[in-house]
């Protein structure tokens, strides 16, 4: 069994779109840490209750244990002298803390694995996870399959009403769109249009009312 050094430290971001894999890659490297018999704690933050209270879990069902934090900053009480690597899932809901964390575990020896997205619903950064890049030995941006044209997709295109910058889970509320499919302006719009096409249905079924009372 290999031991933990001062100088082994690093840190990997794997980090896309939702749909693109990256909690399947971050599971599949900690799976590999695990055969070699090296010890292995991993986290996620408590935001995120989908599929399971515990475990981490991607979207195909592949699950790896795990210990729920509020935020960055209770990483480090779990992390005994023995850890030599640090997986993290949904880095984007862990606080700016995260990337001291990250860094102070790294300095003392531990690959730490972090996934995460890298864009919220408009195309915009999703701190912390910009700054972890820039401080990040690794990347590997993960890209989905856009559901629109099937062209490489990095962005998460919201599909319903709603300007909270986090909806979690549901995974019919969001479609992986590439560059050109993705329209910031649609999750927006949504409202708008919703409340038009309400409108429009109350209308038609007056229309018909009528139509049907003026035959009888
Ligand atoms: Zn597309």
């Amino acid at each position: 069994m290999t031991d933990r050094h001062d100088d082994a430290g690093w840190i990997e971001v794997i980090c896309g779109s939702m749909f693109s894999g990256k909690s399947e890659e971050l599971i599949r490297r900690l799976r590999r840490a695990k055969i070699a018999r090296q010890r292995v704690i991993a986290f996620k933050p408590k935001v995120d209750d989908r599929y399971d209270e515990e475990d981490i879990v991607s979207h195909d069902d592949r699950r790896i244990e795990s210990i729920r934090v509020a935020d960055a900053g209770e990483i480090p009480d779990y992390v005994g002298d023995d850890v030599q690597v640090v997986g993290i899932d949904e880095g984007q809901f862990l606080g700016p803390d995260l990337v001291a964390v990250c860094e102070s575990l790294a300095d003392s020896g531990v690959r730490v694995i972090v996934a995460g997205l890298d864009q919220d619903y408009l195309g915009r950064p999703f701190e912390p996870m910009p700054a972890l890049l820039a401080v990040a030995e690794y990347i590997t941006k993960t890209l989905a399959v856009c559901m629109r044209c099937g062209k490489p997709a990095n962005r998460t295109q919201r599909i319903i009403a709603s300007r909270e910058r986090v909806v979690v889970g549901a995974s019919e509320a969001y479609e992986a769109r590439c560059r050109h499919c993705f329209d910031p302006d649609e999750a927006l719009a949504e409202d708008e249009a919703a409340a038009e096409a309400g409108d429009a249905a109350m209308e038609k079924a007056l229309a018909r009312s009528r139509s049907s009372a003026d035959l009888s």
